[in-house]
């Protein structure tokens, strides 16, 4: 133990569950808490966040190294950041070095400046106006077309210049030329003008959820916003986002995914234009750190982005949003296992400001916070101009038979429907052709050799694909074996889109899968061809879900709805429920109310039932009952250990033992298995699992965190991958 006047604690991003001291040994003050350093680390060097100003430390004095080099005047990330990051890590048990990497741009983590923000313009040089008024160098298109913008305006910002498509090459050429000079806006101000579409009403339903929203304003407050599909919860985040922009403020707007829903995005960008800055995984680095600059500099007034852009800087916040909250994306499965749903509703609570819960099918977490008291619910019941709520119908494949995945009544609705000049979407949870290829004389089905897994045959590509690594071999119709022609078994989005190809020649079938989306521009285009009406069924997986709005579709079929009935995860019918209801809503128009027809083996099934006779939340009230008798979350919490290795037994062991020492200190947890992950063997490791389960989220905590200390002496822990996952979304 030490203590000095000096000291300085820095999460560095290793695995280290808490900081590193050092002494400051440069000129001046101490650096400041949240801003960014250079520390000697092992034989090299790293660039670190302080996040302490400790009083003493644990290190004895000839162990503390210096530190004498700062990156920032000041701090970069703001206290309140910093709280809900440390927050992050002792929640979920993860060192604090790594979650601060998390939530950085990479370029910020690499030691660089915070990114120019828009203060960057362009404009004309008087050889450049010469050039624009009577050309006399010769230029390329692109170098034209950028000074021609030019010319028309004083100058351009960079960024607006590079929405228009100015490469930065393209400016820097010219600039060499002397045609044109970058300066500094000085200081322009944040751009607030709002266009909303004249005649725009809301409806008694919405002007309700708003008032009550409104009376809100200041200070924290939870809402869960659950509103059937196509009830009108995006106008409604709107004409919020509208209010706190005009306070001066900011909103944080999460979604699950931007890529598929473009339709959003776009809505926002024609309201707020400027005022918007998108933070995704698809960005480059250098757009991820302009962005989160802008966030940062209070310049975006809306930030809208998935799981990670919880953690964007927001240092004038109004207004925290979470849409489609149910969603199973928000929580990451891998490395920091965070839930950005949770942490959006502790960060708002830190912030002092409301966060807003939305979705049509809400989490029963969610549901339940209702009933305890710490969400106020909000309803929008109704579709808005639509005829009304679609009519649900069971087919019970027990009685008809189908054909590549579509039954005969099935087929007579999609006649009916497409006969009446509507569209018809079909939805179906396997892409590919077939999920199994099955030699009916050996009596098995191609497996990966990496994974308790089938192949899935794509016949478009000629292979067989494992869907869980990757792996990949050409598809051979004859069995390695004993040379019998295999078939492929079950019936996938391509299967499904052949067999309505050869019913319907004269019409436009087309496939929505992650297959077709991941050629660029691919996603757009089918969209845009069921929105035109060109395309008369479309075929899809989970993407169909997605809040798209299909304004001429009447029928929906779900082929097979018996995937998600059977299964060891406590949550696999609130997702089939979840699945079901979002995909329904996609039927029906103004003038017709829809169609949903679901093919089913169990057509008795009591939550087929509850859902069907009555609605999501009469399933939602028997689903959390179920889950309070056999406690289950959100009766109780959850605390997974997930391990890995190449050797079963290890996996085994070292769970095993984990299990011996955790057992009886302390008689609220209960520990349970091990047991084996629900595919035992991925990617050539095999998986296991063993569950802390707890009624008192204290309890829970303060053994994980015993046993984290243990794992610490253990030589185990370097011959297996382990990890902890707190609040689980899957088992
Ligand atoms: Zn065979
Ligand atoms: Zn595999």
């Amino acid at each position: 133990m030490s203590d000095d006047e000096n000291l300085i604690r820095v999460a560095v991003a290793v695995p280290h569950a808490e900081g590193f001291d050092y002494v400051w040994a440069g000129a001046g003050e101490r650096p400041a808490v949240g801003s960014r350093v250079r520390v000697p680390f092992g034989r090299g060097e790293r660039v670190g966040i302080v996040i302490e100003h400790p009083a003493t430390t644990k290190l004895a004095r000839a162990k503390i190294r210096p530190c004498d080099s700062t990156i920032d005047a000041g701090p970069i990330i703001a206290t309140e950041l910093l709280d809900i990051l440390r927050f992050a890590a002792d929640y979920y048990h993860h060192p604090i070095g790594e979650v601060v990497k998390h939530a950085l741009p990479a370029s910020l983590r690499g030691g660089r400046a915070l990114a120019a923000t828009r203060d960057t313009a362009w404009r004309l040089t008087d050889l450049g106006r010469e050039q624009a008024r009577a050309p006399s160098a010769r230029l390329g298109i692109r170098q034209g077309a950028v000074l021609m913008a030019l010319a028309n305006e004083t100058s351009v910002g960079a960024r607006e210049l590079s929405r228009r498509g100015a490469a930065r090459a393209f400016l820097k050429r010219l600039a060499k030329r002397g045609f044109v000079e970058a300066f500094e806006l000085a200081d322009a101000p944040p751009r607030r003008s709002v266009s909303r579409p004249q005649g725009l009403e809301l409806t008694s339903d919405q002007a309700t959820a708003l008032e009550a929203l409104e009376a809100e304003a200041e200070g924290f407050a939870a809402f869960l916003l659950h509103g059937v599909t196509g009830s009108g919860k995006t106008e409604i985040f709107l004409r919020l986002i509208e209010k706190v922009l005009e306070r001066g403020r900011q909103t944080l707007l999460l979604v699950p995914e931007i890529g598929l829903t473009p339709q959003l995005v776009g809505r926002l960008r024609e309201r707020f234009g400027d005022a918007l800055v998108v933070l995704h995984s698809a960005l480059t680095p250098r757009e991820r750190a302009v962005a989160w600059g802008e966030a940062q500099s209070g310049e975006a007034m809306l930030v809208v982005g998935t799981r990670s852009a919880v953690f964007a800087p927001l240092p004038h916040a109004g207004l925290v949003i979470v849409d489609e909250e149910h969603d199973p994306s928000y929580k990451q499965q891998d490395g920091f296992r965070y839930s950005a749903r949770d942490l959006a509703v502790a960060r708002a609570r830190r912030l002092g400001v409301r966060v807003v819960l939305a979705s049509a099918t809400p989490s029963l977490e969610s549901l339940q916070n209702v009933s305890s008291g710490r969400y106020r619910l909000l309803r929008l019941p109704r579709r808005i101009g639509a005829a009304g709520p679609p009519a649900f119908r069971l087919i019970d494949l027990q009685k008809h038979a189908t054909r590549q995945g579509l039954s005969t009544p099935l087929l007579a609705s999609i006649d009916a429907h497409l006969g009446r000049g509507n569209q018809v979407l079909l939805f179906i949870n396997r892409r590919g052709f077939a999920p199994a290829l099955f030699c009916p004389q050996c009596n098995t089905a191609e497996e990966c050799d990496r994974c308790d897994a089938r192949m899935t045959v794509h016949a478009r590509t000629g292979s067989i694909l494992c869907h869980h690594c990757g792996s990949e071999r050409a598809l051979r119709w004859a069995c390695p074996r004993c040379g019998t022609e295999r078939i492929g078994v079950g019936a996938g989005t391509e299967r499904v889109t052949d067999e309505l190809r050869s019913l319907y020649p004269e019409r436009r079938i087309e496939r929505l899968d992650s297959d077709v989306t991941s050629r660029r521009g691919a996603l757009a285009a089918v969209l845009e061809n069921v929105a035109r009406g060109d395309t008369s069924i479309l075929v899809g997986t989970q993407m169909l879900t997605k809040g798209h709005d299909f304004p001429r579709v009447t029928l929906v079929g779900v082929l097979n709805a018996d995937q998600g009935l059977f299964g060891t995860d406590f949550r696999r019918n609130e997702r089939l429920a979840q699945t079901i209801v979002q995909v329904a809503g996609r039927a029906g128009r103004r003038d017709q109310p829809g169609e949903v027809v679901i093919q089913t083996h169990f057509p008795e099934h009591p939550l087929l039932r509850s859902l069907l006779d009555q609605d999501y939340t009469a399933f939602a009230e028997l689903a959390l009952e179920e889950r309070r008798r056999a406690s289950w979350p959100p009766f109780s919490h959850l605390a997974v250990w997930r391990a890995e290795a190449t050797q079963r037994q290890r996996v085994f062991e070292f769970l095993t033992k984990l299990r011996d020492h955790a057992t009886g200190q302390n008689v609220a947890v209960r520990v349970l298995g091990p047991a084996p992950a629900s595919m035992e063997r991925s990617r050539g490791r095999y998986r296991g699992q063993l569950l802390f389960e707890c009624g008192e989220r204290n309890a829970l905590h303060t053994l994980v965190t015993a046993m984290l200390e243990e794992l610490r002496q253990w030589r185990e822990t370097r011959r297996v991958r382990w990890a902890i996952d707190i609040d689980p979304a899957e088992l």
